[in-house]
């Protein structure tokens, strides 16, 4: 059954109206997703609204690492860097086509940031913490033995390297996941989306929001016992619409990273580094790229864009310049960028951006608003448990329901159907024989199980029987096949949705947007039988984010 496609937009608003839900989460990033799916499986009746496409906010621009945040130990958060550490295995476990282990590693050289000790012992504290299984507890090398690892690391003054294990993934589809999980639960979600005004009872509680569709313009009343705001960047602004912004508020910094092709920057390993201004940031290869970042610092323009500047782009260069010196990296060089906004909880005493923690929080508004902010991408289910235990606190002492526990510990999330981490690696085998039968190169074939996990035969039987059909529309079966997958199955409508956040192409494959995105816009409009004015909107969009993706603002 298609529940999750773009053609049962209207259905799922209609449902939305039509039920009186428990719970409505405003927000489709990886926080909302993620308490979606926590409320459903434990029995509440849940709907979710995105204003923009599902993981279009921060969720699609972070570093994509499910990680602990070793760094944090230096701050003393070691309450965050254990809950964070421990949530990476649980998310590796729960959807490991989505999540890989990538050793990292974190060299040092006189005056770093963290030397031998510290990083020996922070490492410790970090495997202790973090629960680490034998085999991925941290090693130390020499600095011989970090040159063989990484020879474009600087050699001068090399005292050695930590050598520890974190997790990379790819946050939209991840969080896509966990929304196609929690609409297999029952949940009515849909994106384009806003919650415009709130609705509220005689006592001025909030009961319900109104809801726009941004694409129609139509507007939809939904009614729910509890309302959590999961707006990210926006928690504010909804807090706002409530009128309820008092006491703490967020204070938004922008990160950005630059990609890389492989011949301008070669990186074999992925690396944890110092920049010559005492921060840390990463240099991580994927799909034969390099990226790398983040930059850190007060934002206060358009939440929705925020861009690429010179001096972000210059700082990074510069990063990459001090650790990397025999590259004569240059700003030619870079292929691709993206810029996210980090909604961290203000903090007076913060002496800089980078000394803001990144723990969450939960404030409730007089009017019942449950907004929840700060956080990590790797925290999701944790704090998705924290959002469901309070709701169901509260629905138990107003309705007497029965207390049930978070069940997502040991849920596999779409696509995770594959037997763990264990059962993947046969999974892949298996599934790789099959698209090879089915015609499909063995690296197209992994690639695709990668990326859907146990959802790829859908995948797979999209290419086998639609094959003539792609190629009328001059479409490769295999994109044709993914496209359509994203129509049907993830609700992707406009192109951005499908280049940025169904594959994460933009970032990492911007070349073959650039040559594909005509045809597919062209697909996509008879589809969805959009108006030339629609077309021309849309195809514009994504030639903006081409464009900013490389060329900085001053
Ligand atoms: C540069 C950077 C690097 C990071 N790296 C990592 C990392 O490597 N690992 C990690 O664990 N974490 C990382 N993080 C943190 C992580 O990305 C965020 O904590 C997480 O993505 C926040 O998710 P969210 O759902 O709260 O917010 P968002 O993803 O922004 O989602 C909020 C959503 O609410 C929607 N919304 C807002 N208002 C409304 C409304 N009125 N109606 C309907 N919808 C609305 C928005 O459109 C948006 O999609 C990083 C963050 C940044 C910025």
């Amino acid at each position: 059954m298609k529940l999750f496609s773009s053609h049962k937009r209207k259905d799922i608003l209609n449902q939305l109206e039509k039920n009186s839900l428990d719970v409505l989460v405003i927000g489709g990033g990886i926080t909302g997703a993620g308490i979606s799916l926590d409320a459903a499986t434990r029995g509440l009746k849940t709907g979710l609204i995105e204003m923009q496409d599902f993981a279009a906010g921060t969720s699609s621009r972070s570093t994509k690492l499910v990680h602990g945040g070793l760094r944090y130990l230096q701050q003393f958060e070691v309450k965050m860097v254990a809950d964070v550490g421990r949530e990476r295995a649980i998310v590796y476990e729960n959807g490991p086509h989505v999540t890989t282990p990538e050793w990292m590693l974190l060299p040092f050289h006189k005056g770093s940031t963290l030397g031998p000790m510290t990083s020996n012992i922070g490492l410790r504290v970090y495997d202790f913490l973090a629960g680490v299984k034998k085999n991925e507890r941290r090693i130390m090398f020499k600095p011989e033995e970090v040159l063989e690892r990484e020879p474009l690391i600087k050699s001068k003054d090399l005292r050695g390297g930590g050598y520890y294990v974190e997790y990379k993934t790819d946050d939209a589809r991840l969080t896509m996941e966990v929304m196609k999980k929690a609409v297999e639960h029952g949940v009515h979600a849909v994106n384009y989306t806003k919650a415009v005004e709130f609705i509220y009872d005689d006592s001025n509680k909030t009961v319900g929001i109104i809801a726009e569709d941004q694409i129609t313009g139509e507007t939809y009343k939904i009614y729910a016992k509890k309302i959590i705001n999961a707006g990210g960047p926006w928690v504010d602004e909804v807090r706002e619409m409530d009128g309820s912004k008092q006491g703490k508020s967020l204070h938004l910094t922008k990160g950005v990273h630059l990609v890389f092709s492989k011949k301008a920057f070669p990186l074999q390993q992925a690396i944890y580094f110092d920049t010559p201004d005492g921060r840390m940031i990463f240099a991580i290869p994927r799909d034969g790229k390099t990226y790398v970042g983040t930059t850190d610092t007060t934002y206060e323009g358009d939440i929705a864009h925020p861009l690429l500047t010179e001096d972000d782009r210059d700082y990074l260069l510069k990063a990459i310049d001090y650790m990397f010196p025999t590259l004569n990296i240059s700003a030619d060089d870079v292929e691709s960028s993206w810029a996210g906004l980090r909604p961290l909880i203000a903090e007076e005493d913060a002496s800089s951006p980078s000394e803001i923690s990144r723990k969450d929080e939960i404030f409730i508004s007089d009017s019942g608003l449950i907004s929840m902010a700060g956080g990590k991408l790797t925290g999701y289910r944790k704090m998705a448990e924290q959002a469901v235990d309070l709701v169901i606190n509260q629905l138990k002492d107003e309705e007497g329901i029965l207390y049930s526990k978070s069940e997502t510990k040991h849920l596999p999330i779409s696509g995770g159907d594959v037997g763990g981490s264990v059962g993947f690696e046969k999974f892949r085998e298996q599934k790789t024989e099959e698209g090879i039968l089915f015609g499909l190169s063995k690296e197209t074939s992994e690639k695709l199980i990668k990326r859907y996990g146990s959802n790829v035969n859908r995948v797979f039987k999209i290419y086998q029987d639609r094959k003539s059909n792609a190629i009328q529309e001059n479409i490769d079966p295999i994109d044709f096949a993914e496209l359509n997958y994203a129509i049907d199955y993830e609700m992707a409508y406009k192109p951005v949705d499908f280049f940025i956040r169904r594959t994460g192409a933009l970032f990492f494959n911007r070349d073959w947007v650039v040559t594909h995105h005509q045809n597919v816009t062209n697909y996509l409009g008879k589809v969805f039988k959009w108006n030339t004015e629609q077309k021309d909107r849309y195809t514009a969009e994504l030639e903006q984010l081409l464009k900013e993706a490389i060329t900085p603002v001053k």
